[in-house]
């Protein structure tokens, strides 16, 4: 399997030693992180490879959302505000998830959606820079990235462009002197692909440009140290890897020497220096803290606390080693179970720049993941041609890749696939 040939090299898995089902269970025995599989409470029988879409549910949080539904709102109604700390709430997760991505708690913001963090933050980036006007993303990013850049650009002004790389080599090329924000996802949705964050950081400062990052698919499943690549923003989700469920607030980080020359557009009071002294005008917040807007979604923030909680739990060493080794078992058991039909290899074969998911291209991928859906191995389509399987550490074994491999087999053998109602596509892919 390449990523330029086309097909899976069937000759390269004959000359290596055929992994077995028992190779898998010795891996799941030695591993140190299989307890928390038990800490999801996943359907039985369901290999859940969809986790980079929307993690599964934590045992702890169905509990949880009763307590703060019946207990905090319930009973104690509007003192939970101060008795059940709801006020710091968002602060309280902020600072857990900055230490999943090598940041520091004053750095972090919990709230709102991707999307509007990211707004938020390249509106500041590009204040900072007002004698340059040329924003840099690319063009495979994932669209609500570009849609937002698209409209920020749209309030800015006719003076500002959008310049979209299309390859890696470009993004270089792209970053020159006119430059006021670059804007990168680190983990490409759609191929796993993964950029070097530092490397693309030093690019973007020696050209005079600040750096936004989108960590999406990153927090929670690959190495993140935004204080060591040394980045002015980012942005990412709750409810991928971090399993803070559907619409879970996201993430917002600002480097500390910015944040007091930082303006943010969407300045609500929550982001106001004393929102409880209802004075006028606004004063922006100390530290990343002028970033929120509104009133935080607290069920949402006890959820999110709980995945948030799972994933410190866990060694961030072991967690990171079992997702580069489940995603290359995967790879090697695809080239081996299912060397005879037309996969390609989308994400790059090394293991060092990719993150915890594998893509795979077939032109009828749409139906095949239906069709693997059906066989309870849940993984998703992305357009144009790609099969996405996310390999989350925390709640898959290396026994479930083999089974999700077995049942991809099953699937092409059979012709599962070839029916007439998978080639019908639903809202939600
Ligand atoms: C999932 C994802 C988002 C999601 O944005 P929301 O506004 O939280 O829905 C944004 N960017 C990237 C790169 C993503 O993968």
């Amino acid at each position: 399997m390449s990523s330029s040939t086309g097909g899976i090299g069937a000759t390269e898995a004959h000359t290596r030693k055929r992994r077995t089902f028992k190779d898998c269970q010795l891996l799941d025995a030695a591993d140190r992180l299989a307890h928390f599989r038990g800490k999801f409470s996943l359907p039985e029988n369901t290999v859940y490879l969809d986790g980079n879409s929307l993690g599964p549910l934590p045992v702890a949080t169905p509990a949880r959302i009763a307590e703060v539904v019946e207990q905090e709102w319930g009973k104690d109604l509007i003192s939970s505000w101060n008795k059940h700390g709801w006020f710091i709430m968002a602060n309280k997760v902020a600072s857990k998830i900055a230490r999943i991505v090598g940041a520091r708690a004053h750095e972090m913001v919990v709230g709102d959606s991707t999307s509007v963090n990211l707004f938020k933050v390249v509106s500041a980036a590009a204040r900072l820079r007002p004698d340059r006007h040329v924003i840099v993303s690319e063009r495979a990013n994932f669209p609500t990235d570009l849609y937002m850049l698209e409209g920020l650009i749209r309030q800015l002004g006719s003076k500002y462009v959008l310049r979209l790389a299309d390859n890696d080599g470009e993004i270089n090329s792209s970053i020159t002197a006119d430059v006021a924000v670059v804007v990168l996802t680190h983990v490409s949705f759609r191929t796993g692909r993964m950029l070097d964050m530092a490397k693309y950081t030093q690019l973007a400062h020696e050209a005079g440009a600040l750096i936004v990052w989108d960590l999406a698919h990153s927090a929670g499943a690959v190495h993140v140290d935004l204080a060591a690549a040394g980045a002015d923003f980012a942005v990412g989700c709750g409810y991928k890897f971090l399993n803070g469920g559907p619409g879970a607030p996201a993430f917002l980080y600002v480097a500390e020497r910015l944040q007091e020359l930082c303006e943010q557009p969407l300045c609500g009071w929550f982001g106001h220096a004393r929102p409880f002294a209802f004075e006028s005008p606004y004063a922006p917040a100390e530290g990343a803290q002028r970033f929120q807007c509104g009133t935080p979604p607290i069920l949402s923030l006890a959820a999110l606390e709980v995945g948030v909680d799972l994933m410190l739990e866990a060694s961030q060493e072991h967690l990171l080693a079992k997702s580069a080794a489940l995603c290359e078992l995967f790879i090697t058991l695809v080239k081996q179970e299912c060397g005879r039909w037309d996969f390609r290899l989308v994400s790059p074969r090394n293991a060092c720049e990719r993150g915890s998911q594998i893509c795979l291209a077939h032109p009828e991928s749409y139906a095949i993941v239906q069709a693997l859906i059906l066989e309870n191995v849940v993984g998703d389509f992305r357009a144009p041609d790609i099969l996405r399987f996310g390999f989350a550490p925390l709640y898959n074994s290396y026994t479930t890749v083999w089974t999700a491999v077995q049942k991809l087999q099953l699937v092409m053998r059979e012709g599962l696939w070839d029916k007439p109602e998978y080639k019908q596509r639903s809202a939600v892919t």
